[in-house]
């Protein structure tokens, strides 16, 4: 089973850091998302083996070719921040 970042308000580009929303003007939390939603680039960008759950455990699915700077798809992510 793949694990992956939600696509909610706390990981869309357009939140705030008080979590309001720029685009719609209004107040938001992680249990909300909308057509609008778009992936904030840094959670995009920055997806590699080396900061997925699963980098040399049991649970890689590519423990021969796991690298830093490699991804596949069933990246998971160690912890999800605002
Ligand atoms: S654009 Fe949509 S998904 Fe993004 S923060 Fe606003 S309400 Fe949430
Ligand atoms: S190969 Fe895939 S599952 Fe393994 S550490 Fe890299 S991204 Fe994660």
């Amino acid at each position: 089973m793949a694990i992956r970042l939600s696509n909610n308000c706390l990981n869309c580009e357009f939140v705030t850091d008080d979590d309001f929303c720029r685009k719609h003007k209004v107040d938001v939390s992680p249990q909300h998302t909308c057509d609008s939603f778009s992936m904030k680039a840094k959670l995009k960008n920055e997806n590699n083996c080396g900061n997925c759950a699963k980098f040399k455990q049991e649970a890689c699915a590519n423990p021969n070719k796991a690298a830093i700077g490699m991804l596949c798809s069933s990246w998971a992510p160690q912890e999800a921040s605002a």
